[in-house]
């Protein structure tokens, strides 16, 4: 049933999944998806939970279903999509010519050093405050 669907319809279906950003993750770092099946009660969840596809963050029902799944089209095709790095915040701001470069790093014994002038100035004032409260 076609219908006009808001910004937020993809988050509400049931169907829906996470975005390719998220499933790069997932991937990458076994934390963070583990956080992410974590907001999942098994008792909840197709097969409870023990029969996952990473990549199309789907459950299901036994791994049979899961076998078939992983042979199929969708998932190959997701696997395709995933190929590819996700767009990042830091390329699209490359691309605008916005740059993240902090030059060259700074010793650490210099930053003691302009700690410690901080601290010498800041204190100048508080001295002569105590001088003339002592008077
Ligand atoms: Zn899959």
């Amino acid at each position: 049933m076609p219908a006009i669907r808001g910004a937020n319809s993809k988050k509400k279906t049931r169907r829906s999944t996470r975005g390719l950003d998220q499933v790069h993750a997932d991937v990458a770092s076994k934390k963070h998806l583990q956080q992410h099946l974590d907001t999942h009660a098994p008792e909840d969840l197709p097969g409870f939970g023990q029969h996952y596809c990473v990549e199309c963050a789907k459950f299901f029902e036994s791994q049979t279903n899961l076998d078939k799944h992983t042979k199929g089209k969708p998932h190959k095709r997701r696997l395709r999509q995933l190929k590819d790095e996700p767009y990042s915040q830091k390329e699209a701001e490359a691309a605008a010519g916005l740059t993240t470069d902090n030059g060259r790093k700074v010793e650490e014994s210099e930053m003691v050093d302009v700690g410690d002038e901080y601290h010498a100035e800041f204190r100048k004032p508080l001295a002569i405050f105590a001088a003339v409260g002592g008077e």
